[in-house]
């Protein structure tokens, strides 16, 4: 069976692309009876806002979608604590204290998240005593792994690439786990076959499937679909150049309507759909 889900930050309220983003991962699963699933991602307690979470809960209610919500990250800590330590025992992340400020200095190559991380404490290991993000050795994993790759929809493979993206933080300063792990923990957890997503956040595939290798989870395949995007080419935020979904329902718009148009890839004037 197909299992689909919409994986929200409670962190701001969601935009159109959002909601193109949830009525894509619901349709696949419904076209083929599957199930949809809504995680909400609050694995960032400061600024994740449960009054947001029902506000995304009643969003998509608006837009006629229907789904079973699994447990939030915030339930699942001691997964990302155990699947770290267990990576941290085999060697494959090492601790860095650099701060955002100190790689854009010292890095010479952006990727998807920004620059990619120049290596600076894999080269000089940090004192002890400082607090530490801890950060996936990534060339050393795939020399363990050797050579995987990932699939997409449409039956294409593409080959992990540490370069692409380079030695993301797992566990945060801060955090038990980042994005990338818990994410990929809890997509196996809640059995999802098909990870949809924003085409921006192919990068991070290649993180996902190489913990999914090392970790020993199931491999499910990945449907990257194109970004909404302003006259400007720029894709839509919440703050800058969509409003709220929330917005538009107060004003009493239908939210199926809305939907069905989104479906049919007619957007509001302004708004396109980012060239494949
Ligand atoms: N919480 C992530 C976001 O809102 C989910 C991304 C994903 O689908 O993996 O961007």
């Amino acid at each position: 069976m197909i299992v689909t889900r919409f994986a929200p930050s409670p962190n701001g309220h969601l935009h159109l692309g959002h909601a193109f983003s949830a009525i894509h991962a619901h349709d696949l699963a419904r076209e083929a009876a599957g199930k949809f699933l809504l995680r909400i991602e609050d694995i960032d307690g400061h600024r994740s806002k449960s009054e947001l979470a029902d506000t995304i809960r009643r969003d998509i209610e608006w837009l006629g979608l229907e789904w079973e919500e699994v447990p939030a990250q915030s339930n699942r800590l001691e997964t990302y604590r155990e699947a770290a330590q267990r990576l941290t025992d085999e060697g494959l992340l090492y601790p860095c204290i650099c701060t955002r400020s100190d790689i854009s200095e010292a890095s010479h190559r952006s990727g998807p998240d920004g620059p990619i991380y120049p290596g600076t404490c894999k080269k000089t290991p940090p004192e002890n005593s400082l607090p530490a993000a801890l950060r996936l050795n990534f060339g050393k994993a795939l020399s363990r792994t050797g050579p995987i790759s990932w699939r997409d929809t449409h039956g294409h493979s593409i080959a992990v690439d540490p370069s692409y993206i380079g030695d993301v933080v797992l566990v945060r300063k801060d955090l038990p786990s980042s994005y990338h792990l818990a994410v990929t923990l809890d997509d196996a957890a809640d059995g999802v076959t098909h990870v949809t997503r924003g085409s921006d956040l192919i990068g991070a595939t290649h993180v996902h499937r190489m913990l999914q290798e090392l970790l020993g989870l199931p491999v499910p395949v990945w449907d990257h679909h194109p970004l909404l995007l302003d006259q400007d080419g720029r894709k839509l935020a919440k703050r800058r150049n969509s409003p709220p979904l929330a917005d538009r329902r107060a004003s009493g718009e239908d939210g199926r309507f809305l939907a069905d148009q989104l479906r049919q890839r007619k957007f509001p004037s302004g708004i396109v759909l980012e060239m494949a």
